[in-house]
């Protein structure tokens, strides 16, 4: 159900590839599917008569048969979760067109979690598979003592809104630098203690209820926005009855607008200024990125450039570890935005 390359230890980003399956429209329509997937990690765009195919290759490649369960098992989110225990930061986040099954990967299909489905329901995406897991590390530590803070936000026109507070739509939080942590933090943002599965499950459900709710009442398309759910780890280590040491880790779940680019034509006033700050901090996390992979010529990284890259510092630089699902349709429709995702994902590589 997909192929890869090599999976480093090492490397401090890590990119993979999820082509969703037709849906019954596009069956309907023939499929035309424009894609091929040779092994090896590698994806073979069919760039139409007379002209070569485009190859592009990656850590690992999801092709449409690869279940929810697949992507826990060989994303490298497992080796993410592990290294947020052990107190770094890391950010898992889902870069692609609208509809090419971001949230699907991040969270299942539409309504799952807002209906308050079972935990352990088999459609559930990479979150929740990730807060099951988060808690089985825990488990077989029992030299620790963990406290786990979850907090879950949007950000939508370079405005941050707490979706656990969703009064905040009306005045926006502000993004301030800690001098103590030395990184970006939310001013005033809802933060719920998780002692267990549950805990967590209800900071997810609460959030994605209230993003859909208020972006209704903006009357805004949630391909609009960018979402980032954070867990906070902390891990007090014991050794004869008494704290020894304690670490801080995180792990980031982000849910990014869609990366197709607004046509200028049909964008004038609100819709032009949303597209511009959208494709502005999508340009910047790719930016980041690019010098991130790029680890020995590390120059200026512009982080400061947009509230997302702000809050995603930590963990891209270097303290970390990123995991990139570069998320495609696999029709000829599709195509160009198909190409523009691939080419966004192997910058990061
Ligand atoms: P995005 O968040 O990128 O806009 P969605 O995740 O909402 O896209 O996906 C669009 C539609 O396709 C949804 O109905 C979703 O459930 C479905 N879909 C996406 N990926 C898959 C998949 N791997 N298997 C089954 N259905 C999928
Ligand atoms: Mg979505």
């Amino acid at each position: 159900r997909g192929s890869s390359s090599q999976l480093s230890d090492e490397d401090n980003i890590n990119v993979v590839v999820r082509v969703r399956p037709l849906n019954n429209k596009e069956r309907g329509l023939g499929g035309r599917e424009a894609l091929q997937f040779p092994g090896k990690g590698q994806v073979v765009c069919d760039a139409g008569p007379g002209q070569k195919p485009k190859v592009f290759s990656y850590n690992v490649v999801f092709e449409p048969a690869a279940t929810q369960e697949d992507i826990v098992e060989y994303s490298g989110i497992k080796r993410l979760l592990e290294m947020a225990v052990e107190g770094f930061s890391c950010t898992a986040f889902c870069y692609g067109q609208t509809g090419s099954g971001k949230t699907h990967t991040l969270t299942g299909p539409p309504g799952l979690v807002e209906k308050g489905t079972s935990p352990h329901a088999p459609e559930h995406g990479l979150v929740v598979r990730s807060f099951v897991h988060l808690f089985r590390l825990i488990r077989d530590r029992p030299d620790s003592h963990f406290i786990l803070k979850a907090s879950f936000l949007e950000i939508y026109n370079e405005k941050v809104i707490d979706l656990l507070n969703p009064g905040s739509a009306r005045k926006p939080l502000q993004v301030r630098w800690s001098k103590e942590s030395r990184s970006f933090y939310v001013e005033n943002l809802f933060t719920v203690d998780c002692e267990e599965l549950d805990d967590l499950f209800a900071v997810l459900e609460e959030g994605m209820r209230n993003r859909a709710v208020g972006a209704h009442a903006m009357n805004a398309n949630s391909s609009r926005s960018h979402t980032l759910l954070c867990v906070r780890v902390r891990r007090d280590l014991r050794a004869d009855g008494s704290v020894t040491c304690s670490t801080h880790g995180k792990i980031n779940f982000v849910d990014l607008a869609g990366s197709e680019m607004t046509k200028k034509t049909q964008s004038s006033g609100k819709t032009l200024e949303e597209a511009n700050n959208i494709n502005r901090s999508l340009m910047v996390l790719g930016y980041c990125i690019a010098q991130l992979s790029d680890g020995k010529k590390r120059g200026h990284i512009p982080y400061r450039d947009s509230k997302l890259t702000k809050l995603l510092a930590d963990s891209l630089a270097g303290n970390g570890v990123t995991l990139m699902i570069a998320c495609i349709a696999p029709t000829k429709a599709n195509l160009s935005e198909t190409i523009n995702t691939l080419r966004y994902a192997s910058r990061a590589k």
